[in-house]
């Protein structure tokens, strides 16, 4: 799936026309390509699926665990279609730290919508349905 130099095959989930891209950034995502042959976002189409990523439970500090979130945000937004991400962030200053970024990247529409799921997951949608 993954090419070399940073740049990746990327299947138009509409159509099924395959192009080969560099890899995006979804801070980008309102300047995203679309497909050659039936003018459809290449990364905004979504297939309804949810990843669930951990970031509290491996001794992370803080800043790892917003990394963590960050590569995972990228990873699933240049290699899937997937809807939402339902992050494990336990209770305490993980938690807090990343609704605090989450709160900003919302704000800048670089995610769409933030869900507190309840008191140690939090629920990020990136693309819609
Ligand atoms: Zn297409």
């Amino acid at each position: 799936m993954q090419a070399g130099f940073g740049g990746l095959e990327r299947d138009c989930l509409v159509c099924g026309m395959p192009h080969a891209l560099s890899r995006p950034d979804i801070r980008d995502r309102h300047r995203q390509p679309v497909c050659d042959k039936c003018d459809s976002p290449l990364f905004e189409a979504s297939d309804g699926s949810t990843e669930v990523i951990d970031i509290a439970h491996q001794h992370e500090t803080v800043a790892e665990a917003l990394v963590k979130f960050e590569e995972a945000l990228q990873y699933f937004w240049g290699l899937h279609y997937t809807q939402q991400l339902r992050v494990i962030t336990g209770g305490g200053r993980i938690r807090d730290a990343l609704l605090a970024e989450l709160n900003f990247l919302q704000q800048q529409g670089t995610v769409l919508d933030v869900l507190s799921e309840n008191r140690g997951a939090v629920r990020v949608v990136i693309r819609r349905e």
